[in-house]
């Protein structure tokens, strides 16, 4: 449909002309859903409007799946086919990485450098990485009987698989989760966050263009509870993979039991990173810094809980604090010198100030921020100060409870036994780091920490080659690495009876 596309002028004077439709089919169509309309986190203003998903829609999309995954094949097309497809799809995002990167931080609010030359990167390459991966997935052979009998495996693709993306990392997440699943012969209806719609449907442009066959890959946006819903409860769906809340995980994971799914979750996190005596306090307070206020704080792995040894609490305090002042620079996401964007909505920016209200009056201190920063945007927008809260103990809100923000709580430990307990005592179990200079103790308390992933000396490491995801409460399975292939794909068995007669 010709008017399903809107003309539009970025803050950084780039024009850009973005498809507002549903991607179904290799098409932009109109929704039944409503719209969506993406507000500028920096200066409140509207950005552009664009159609929402249906609970019929979400079915149009998966009929469309369901046919391209069957008829022609999209899992029968030779595997290098595929990959040569990836490749090309990959290329294209390369070649308009600057309208993607620049619509991300639009209705993001993240920097743009980040935008373009972190989570771009990022994108292209986890493409890439998968479309080296698909035609080298194969089955096994097993001699069970020798002259008699023996089995092969085969590597199927799951079906059509539903992928439920957050706000943080919009394009990554879809990365991460198109990938694996088109990899291995999977075919794909993608939601994005109804926050951040807007450069994943411009990457939707060059679907048909790489050479999809139409239905491979749908994109449409929606909101949680009607598309979002649909997907999770729809009865031609074989997998759901979500990223988001834990409380969403949860209801999900309920209701893809409906025909039992199978499932991949990537929730919440309130991940430890512990500093020894031993450290390098330099290094220590400036990745704790990264760790926590990069992305404005929210990022699922962030490192929000701090947890120092009693004996140098005052030195990594007065070093942490001095990181911050000078780097947190708090401003326009597409000005060059912005370590820190506004919140992405202003229903997470008031959820950052309750939980500095929380941490107010449970009698925590309040080390530095905690206050909206007022000086930028002309008071609008939603910016918040970096803000660390010392004096906390573990029973309070602020140091059990997920805040997304650029805020996080410092406090002390006396041995490593009581290090890995404080660490360990949460629900989630995402991420991790250690801090320190003794390398028996770096890989002993690796070993003991409760979460998938450990980072040594450093905070927020991820590579598409290397596994992502939670233990506990953080999630389900694995993402990236060829651990983010078994996420899409299954193993059958074939028995075969060479000479054994009855
Ligand atoms: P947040 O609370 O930070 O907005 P969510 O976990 O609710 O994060 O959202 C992450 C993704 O999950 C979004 O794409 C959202 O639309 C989707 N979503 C929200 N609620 C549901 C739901 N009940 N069923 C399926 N998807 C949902």
């Amino acid at each position: 449909m010709a008017d399903l596309k809107v003309d539009l002028t970025a803050p950084n004077g780039k024009k850009i002309t973005l498809p507002t439709g549903l991607f179904i089919n290799n098409e932009f169509v109109k929704g039944n859903g409503g719209t969506i309309t993406s507000i500028n986190p920096t200066d409140e203003s509207e950005i552009a409007t664009v159609q929402a998903a249906s609970a019929d829609d979400i079915d149009t999309a998966v009929k469309a799946a369901r046919k391209a995954l069957n008829e022609p094949s999209w899992r029968d097309l030779p595997p290098t086919d595929r990959g040569i497809i990836m490749y090309k799809f990959a290329e294209l995002l390369e070649a308009n990485k600057e309208t993607l990167a620049t619509l991300e931080t639009w209705d993001n609010g993240k920097p743009y450098s980040v935008s373009l030359n972190e989570d771009l990167a990022e994108v292209v390459g986890t493409i890439r990485y998968y479309a080296g991966w698909a035609d080298k997935l194969h089955g096994q052979t097993i001699p069970t009987t020798p002259g008699m009998k023996f089995a092969y495996t085969l590597k199927q693709p799951i079906g059509v698989c539903g992928q439920i993306i957050p706000w943080n990392y919009p394009l990554a997440m879809a990365a991460w989760k198109l990938g694996p699943a088109l990899a291995c012969g999977n075919t794909v209806v993608l939601k994005p966050a109804e926050q951040t719609p807007l450069s994943i449907l411009f990457a939707a442009q060059f679907i048909a263009e790489a050479g999809f066959p139409p239905g491979v890959i749908n994109i449409v946006n929606g909101y949680g509870k009607e598309a979002g819903h649909a997907l999770a409860s729809h009865l031609d769906i074989d997998k759901v993979a979500f990223t988001g809340s834990t409380t969403t995980g949860k209801q999900i994971m309920k209701t893809a039991s409906i025909n039992m799914k199978n499932i991949t979750l990537e929730t919440g996190g309130k991940s430890p990173l512990l500093v020894f005596d031993d450290a390098d306090l330099d290094q220590a307070t400036k990745w704790a810094h990264i760790g926590i206020m990069s992305n404005q704080g929210q990022i699922c792995t962030a490192t929000s809980r701090i947890l120092v040894q009693d004996t140098i609490l005052d030195k990594f305090l007065e070093q942490f604090k001095e990181v911050i002042k000078s780097t947190s620079k708090v401003g326009d996401p597409f000005a060059e010198d912005t370590f820190q964007g506004p919140q992405v909505t202003k229903q997470q920016y008031e959820r950052v100030l309750s939980y500095i209200e929380a941490g107010k009056s449970e009698g925590a201190t309040l080390a530095t921020g905690g206050v909206p920063n007022k000086n930028v945007g002309d008071g609008k927008g939603f910016f918040i100060e970096p803000t660390v809260f010392t004096n906390v103990t573990e029973q309070m809100k602020v140091y059990q409870e997920e805040v997304f923000g650029p805020f996080c709580v410092v406090t002390t430990f006396k041995d490593e036994a009581e290090a890995i307990r404080m660490a360990n005592n949460t629900t989630y179990g995402l991420g991790s780091a250690v801090f320190t200079t003794n390398l028996d103790r770096a890989h002993r308390v690796a070993e003991r920490i409760e979460a998938g992933m450990v980072w040594i000396n450093s905070s927020q490491d991820s590579d598409f080659r290397v596994p992502f995801g939670g233990v506990k409460q953080s999630g389900i399975g694995r993402e990236l690495g060829e651990a983010g292939l078994a996420a899409y794909s299954q193993t059958k068995a074939v028995h075969v009876n060479l000479g054994l007669k009855l």
